[in-house]
């Protein structure tokens, strides 16, 4: 039986002082909450500030990325071992932001995968179809390539420790969320292309979140679904009231 997984994605955003205060409040917050897991991904700079402002609370740690090599010469990148040693348990990785701006592939986002799991941290697969992607038709077509192309040589096993996030792209930081109905059609076949690639029982115990413009309002009408198994929050992360709202509708299914 798969929990709900509520993930805060901060992007480019929050001094130390925010980090502090933000999760001081989500502290407070959460101190109920028993079924929901729940992650923050601050940006690489403030990890370890926030790796101590969580310290015996059950709010998980997660980096926004990480680079596939262990060490050396790769100037402005953050290996799997710092994520580790900041205590991170999870990573995003493949985040449409990444794939746009700095060109990730589904290539590297296969690399990043293995870095990850050799480290034992989770990694939450983000794959997401453009707005001309879904005009065109093309929506299936394009998670599935990605999916594919990402997921490979992957035991069955390592399967079991993914997250996906299908967040279509024009739905992050557009205030235009997918409806449930299409969020729900996306991830019934991305869990039976899982079923295809690890098996049933594996596909059904791989948790999938909604994410793209989740908030505290419109967050009870995913949560709701049987498939969809939480979600991936930007904007709406960054405010403890709404972050906590979107925690606690999660709990509450
Ligand atoms: C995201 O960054 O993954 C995201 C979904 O952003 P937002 O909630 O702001 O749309």
């Amino acid at each position: 039986m798969r929990n709900k997984f509520i993930a805060g994605n901060w992007k480019m955003n929050t001094s130390r002082a925010e980090t502090k205060s933000l999760i001081e409040s989500l502290r407070e917050g959460t101190s109920g909450i028993q079924k929901t897991t729940i992650m923050v991904a601050p940006p690489f700079i403030n990890l370890q500030v926030a790796s101590e402002c969580l310290q015996d609370t059950s709010i998980k740690l997660g980096a926004q990325n990480l680079f596939w090599e262990d060490r050396g010469a790769f100037t402005g990148e953050v290996s799997p071992l710092m994520l580790k040693d900041v205590r991170c348990e999870y990573v995003i990785i493949g985040h449409s932001e990444r794939r746009q701006y700095f060109r990730e592939s589904n290539q590297d986002v296969n690399k990043k995968i293995h870095a990850a799991l050799k480290h034992e941290l989770l990694p939450v697969i983000c794959v997401g179809e453009s707005l001309e992607n879904r005009e065109r038709g093309q929506t299936l077509g394009v998670i599935e390539f990605q999916l594919r192309n990402s997921l490979i040589d992957f035991t069955p096993e390592q399967a079991g420790r993914f997250t996906i996030a299908y967040e279509p792209v024009w739905a992050i930081g557009t205030g235009r969320a997918a409806t449930p109905f299409d969020a729900v059609d996306v991830h019934e076949h991305i869990r039976s292309l899982l079923g295809e690639l690890f098996g049933k029982n594996i596909a059904e115990s791989i948790r999938i979140q909604y994410g793209g413009s989740v908030t505290a309002e419109n967050i009870e009408s995913f949560i709701r679904e049987n498939e969809i198994d939480g979600a991936l929050v930007g904007g709406a992360s960054l405010k403890a009231d709404s972050f906590l709202k979107i925690i606690q509708a999660a709990e509450s299914v």
